[in-house]
Formats: structure tokens, sequence, C-alpha cells
């Protein structure tokens, strides 16, 4: 099959849908992928990478549309991009379709064939093509929290871990799932007091069992989630509730309530936050205070660490992309139900009953 992988042109956006190594395994299975000139430079891979690996390099994305059977990308085609689609072309990519009518009547009009990576399940359940990014996400918000407890943020002024005779930070982390089992993962590493909150038994007895006395468990409650982040120091959002807003788990007169120079870090900002005083910020404008507490709500954190995430994104996709490529989308489809959970669009019909009903187009 022909493959094509245009550069990425939604605003800053430095991922790409391929990496070397992904173009490499195609080749070895007698396929051959265009990739549109400089597509890999936000992640230091250059023209010459993607050629050594069996690429074809061309200067434009026109071109790419227009020669590719198949379309890899990370972001939902711009309108530029839908404009190039055609009827017969497949597009694998993260769509995120249902709170945005424009691109889906621009996909639809296309023709296009379009399986979105965050709708794909997993052979045992789950979002195999999200997690990757839910665990950059969760391994940086302890990290942007650490950056945010500094004084010259408007931090505590306090090291994470402490050091020998001076006490390490409370970390409270509301929600043990992926994004919150990998801040727990990088907390306990940098020696933070480590609490975490579910209503998921089940989530945190893998967590005890893991971890052991390195951290606390905790039941989540209106209460207990209260009287945990009174005194914590860094508190990450990081609940999510499949098909709903998160739930505002902290009130504004809570935030209130908070020491002073203390840090929420709400990774949920992007299904509207768990906490009352969150909204969305940038990569260019990250933290706002609060009652002196310090916000940091980046909607897409993953972007901050684009080759990292690019690399993370290519070993969750690359089976299906081969198996795309290897028996065409039908037969992909056909063989596997968690890949046919990823097609949102075909020939001009929603084909996605979570959209469809989102957008009206269901019957
Ligand atoms: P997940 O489903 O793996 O985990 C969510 C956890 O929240 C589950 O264990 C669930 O039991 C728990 N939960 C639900 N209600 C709770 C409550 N009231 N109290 C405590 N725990 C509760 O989801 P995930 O992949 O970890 O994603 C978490 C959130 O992070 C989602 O909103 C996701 O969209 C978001 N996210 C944001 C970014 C970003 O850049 N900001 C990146 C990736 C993911």
């Amino acid at each position: 099959m022909l493959i094509g992988v245009p550069r990425e042109i939604k605003n800053n956006e430095f991922r790409v849908g391929m990496t070397p190594g992904s173009v490499r395994e195609l080749s070895a299975h007698g396929h051959r992928v265009l990739i549109e000139a400089h597509a890999g430079a936000g992640i230091g891979c250059d023209d010459p990478h993607y050629h050594a690996a069996g690429a074809e390099i061309v200067d434009s994305a026109a071109e790419v549309f227009a020669r590719a059977e198949m379309i890899v990308k990370v972001k939902e085609p711009q309108p530029a991009e839908c404009a190039l689609l055609r009827p017969g072309q497949v597009l694998f990519t993260y769509l995120h379709l249902a709170p945005d009518p424009e691109q889906t009547r621009a996909l639809l009009a296309s023709g296009c064939t379009a399986i979105a990576y965050e709708t794909v399940v997993g052979a045992h359940g789950g979002l195999p093509l999200l997690a990757p990014m839910s665990e950059v996400a969760g391994r940086m918000a302890i990290q942007a929290g650490a950056h945010c407890l500094e004084k010259e943020n408007g931090g505590l002024g306090m090291l994470l871990g402490g050091v020998p005779g001076v006490a390490a930070a409370k970390v409270v982390i509301i929600g043990g799932g992926v994004v919150g089992a990998n801040a727990v993962r990088i907390a306990v590493g940098m020696g933070a007091n480590v609490f975490v909150l579910d209503r998921s038994i089940e989530r945190l007895k893998q967590l005890d069992e893991q971890y052991g006395a390195q951290i606390a468990t905790v039941f989540s409650t209106r209460e207990s989630v209260e009287a945990h982040v009174l005194d914590a120091d860094l508190v990450v959002g990081a609940v999510l509730v499949p098909g709903a807003a998160a739930p505002k788990l902290v009130s504004r007169a809570q935030v209130t309530q908070m020491k002073k120079g203390s840090v929420l870090v709400d990774v949920a900002i992007d299904q509207g936050g768990c906490f009352e005083t969150s909204h969305p910020t940038t990569h260019a404008d990250p933290i706002y205070v609060v009652d002196e507490v310090i916000h940091y709500c980046v909607a897409n954190m993953p972007g901050a660490v684009p080759r990292t995430s690019t690399f993370a994104l290519n070993n969750a996709t690359l089976p299906y992309t081969l198996a795309l490529a290897d028996k065409g989308w039908r037969r992909a489809l056909g063989d596997d139900a968690g890949l046919r959970a990823g097609l949102n669009v075909h020939a001009g019909h929603v084909t996605y009953a979570a959209v469809a009903e989102a957008l009206g187009y269901a019957h």
C-alpha cells in the first residue's frame, strides 16, 4: 500500500504521524511511505532519517494526499487537509468528532474512510491509542507540579522529595487510572509523600500491590478528598468518568482554604477539569493563581514533549497501521472488533454511534 504522512499543520503541533522506525517496519512489509519534507523536524528526525528508513520525501502535503491510499497523522485534519481527502482514501488519526460538527461535515463531504485513534478499543478493553498520551501527561504532571512549587512561580518554595532532615512534600493524586498511576510512579521516584485517591477499589488494590508502603491508597469520597486536599502541597486531578465531563471534586471554597503557595495540576482539564477554579491554559502561558494557589491546567500536556509523545503514540499505532496496510481496511476491521470501533466516518456516513447522536446524524 502507498501510505502518506503529511507535516502537521495545527497551531503548535510538533508531533508527526510516523517515526522513521515505523516507516522501516512498513517498508519491510512491502509498503511504500511518502512523507512531506520536514514533517519530522519537531521530533528531531530529519528527512535523511526518513529516507534511510525507506520513505520517499515529497515537497507538499498536496502531493502526499493526492498519491497516498492511506493517510497517517496525529491531529484531526484541518480544513485545508479535509479538502484534499478523497473517496476511498483511508485516514488514520485522532479525530475527536463529537464536539466538532465542522470537521465532521468536511470528512463526510470528502467521501473518505476515517478511523479515529481515540475510539479504537484494545483486546482487553481500554483505549490503547489514548493511553500513551495519558502516560505522558501523568508523568509530566509531577514535573510541572514540582516546577510550580518553586518560589519564582509563586509556589511554596519546596522540593518534592525534601532532603535528609526536611520532610518531603505531600502529593495528592485524585484518580488512579493511567494518568494517576504514571503520576504516582514519578512522585514516588522523586521521594514525595504520595496519597492516591480513587473510587475504584480494584485500582487502589493494584497500586497497593505495586507500591506497598511507599504510597497511601485512599477511597475517594467528598470527605476524603477534602481532608487530603486541604493539607496537600501538590494536588493532581486525574479523574475520568467515561463519556461525561469531569466531576468537580474540589470546590472554590476548598481551594480558598488550601495552603498558600500549594499547587493544583488539573490534567482532567480536557474534560472540563475537576477543580471548580480550573480553566484551560496553554504551554505559552500555563500557570495562573487563585487565592494564592497555583493552577497549571494545560489541555494538551503531551504537546510539550513531542518527541516522547510521537514515539509513544507510534508504539501503540504501528500494529494497527500494519494491519490496515497489510490487509486493507475492510479485512483489518473485519478481523479486529477493537479496530472496527475506530471507524467514525465512511463514504459520506457517520459510522460511530456516539458521534452520530452528538451531532444529530442518528436516525
Ligand atoms: P482512566 O480512565 O485511566 O482513569 C480515570 C480514573 O478516575 C479511574 O481509575 C476512575 O476510577 C477514577 N475516578 C473517577 N471518578 C473518581 C472520583 N470521583 N474520585 C476519584 N477517582 C475517580 O483515565 P486517564 O487516561 O487516566 O485520564 C484521566 C484524565 O486525564 C482524562 O480526563 C483524560 O482526558 C485526561 N488527559 C489529559 C491530558 C492533558 O494533556 N491535559 C492528556 C491525557 C489525558
